[in-house]
């Protein structure tokens, strides 16, 4: 192979984009360079996901898609998809090497000896899962997700990714600061913590998730963190204090609710019930006011009845919650949740499904609105867009304002002022106030 072009489709979530990163590097070193995916390249990476029904048949269209307008290339298929179903993935014509959990670090020898007449499968069994990939992507100019552990423990019921990923594993604490300055020396502004399940930190190696917070927390030039997700069980009165006294990490807290009503927590066997997450949520508007706080619901699991859908809905009313994301449940082979023999119709699902999201609106704009007249600290993006720029604030609220070229990927106090014309963003406050 002369040309050594690398053209790559990342699927799913944060994570799977920082790993997506992570192998890209690692053929850099054996002289690979990335190309933007729809151009010439000799090597071809689908990365995919397969936290839903949906997610899978993206998986399918992205692989197809890639043999067709690829069909030269040596096509690798990595992913979660891809260690779930191994067989299914081998059996697409076109498609060279599938590499499961265990294998993101090992492309390099499977590239170099080239296309065979079948395709390879490189998975190991999920109980046999073990090894850890760093990396740590960036997003934009100024923002890199760092990727701080691996794998779940946890076995909700509805839920395939801990035989996708494996056991909660992680690497050290210094490592991870380490990864952190080097980022920070990079130009990294601000850095996400990402992870399948990032609470459980410290399995591995009997640290914690707070140890590695804290260390994070000294190093100099990252000027804000992000928790991506923490199980509302795993996020302690320690964790919470101690973000409401740092300077550096947001005043942001995404929380995997998913249900509001205790008899669907526990058909979902999630590990607390909804008096501890209202618990949870009082201590962080206590000790941090203006706190923004994400919250992730399904609608439609199995079980859950239209009883339990109000009383889980009326749950989420009475929080003062600033987000919903609204997922909608979705079948996945192997999981316990089919066991379960009430079955919400797709139409209700998508009642469900409409009915949050307003609720979420609501509850966005709301939370807006009481930022109206506060200093913020806005991140800019990189670009122009009809003259306007955006960035979010430390509690992740949108702030739109006419575009500067010396703002991009700075941090600018700003004074929040009124919605823009849709309400997807606050504009600064005009000298009068407005
Ligand atoms: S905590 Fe539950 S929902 Fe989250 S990855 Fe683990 S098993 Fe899946």
């Amino acid at each position: 192979m002369d040309e050594k072009r690398v053209a790559i489709q990342t699927l799913g979530c944060k994570l799977n984009f920082a790993e997506s990163a992570a192998m890209m590097q690692q053929l850099e070193k054996a002289g690979y360079r990335q190309v933007p995916y729809g151009q010439p390249a000799e090597v071809c990476l689908v990365n995919t996901c397969s936290v839903t029904g949906t997610a899978d048949q993206k998986d399918r269209q992205a692989i197809h898609r890639t043999v067709r307008e690829y069909p030269d290339a040596f096509v690798v298929v990595a992913g979660c998809y891809a260690q779930l179903r191994p067989q299914e993935v081998a059996a697409i014509p076109g498609v060279s090497l599938v590499v499961g959990a265990d294998y993101k670090t090992d492309l390099l020898p499977y590239i170099q000896e080239g296309r065979q007449e079948a395709a390879r499968i490189l998975t190991t069994a999920n109980e046999d899962i073990a090894r850890f990939l760093p990396a740590c992507a960036r997003g934009d100019r100024t923002r890199c997700f760092l990727k701080v552990q691996d794998g779940c423990d946890y076995f909700c019921s509805y839920c395939t990714v801990p035989f996708a990923r494996g056991r909660s594993r992680n690497p050290s604490v210094a490592s991870l600061v380490e990864q952190a300055r080097q980022a920070a020396k990079e130009g990294a502004k601000e850095i996400v913590l990402t992870g399948v399940n990032i609470g459980t930190f410290g399995r591995t190696d009997g640290s914690s998730f707070l140890q590695l917070i804290q260390a994070l927390d000294q190093v100099e030039g990252i000027e804000r963190y992000r928790i991506s997700s923490l199980e509302p069980d795993l996020l302690s009165d320690e964790i919470i204090r101690f973000v409401a006294t740092s300077q550096r990490f947001a005043p942001h807290f995404h929380l995997p609710l998913q249900s509001g009503d205790d008899e669907v927590l526990a058909l979902m066997h999630r590990h607390y019930r909804r008096d501890l997450f209202a618990r949870r949520v009082e201590l962080i508007k206590a000790e941090m006011p203006d706190a923004f706080m994400g919250v992730d619901v399904i609608v439609g699991m199995r079980g859950e009845t239209p009883e339990r859908f109000e009383s889980s809905a009326e749950f989420l009313r009475s929080l003062p919650l600033s987000q919903l994301h609204v997922f909608s449940y979705s079948e996945r082979p192997g999981t316990r949740a089919l066991k379960i023999d009430y079955k919400v119709p797709e139409a209700e699902k998508k009642r469900r499904s409409d009915l949050l999201h307003a609720l979420s609106e609501e509850k966005r704009l709301a939370f807006y609105r009481s930022q109206m007249g506060r200093p913020l600290q806005v991140l800019f993006e990189h670009g122009n867009k009809k003259g306007l720029m955006s960035g979010f604030s430390e509690n992740y609220v949108r702030i739109e304002a006419p575009w500067r070229a010396d703002w991009e990927n700075t941090v600018q106090s700003i004074t929040a002022g009124s919605p823009n014309a849709d309400g997807t963003a606050l504009v600064p406050q005009s000298p009068d106030g407005n």
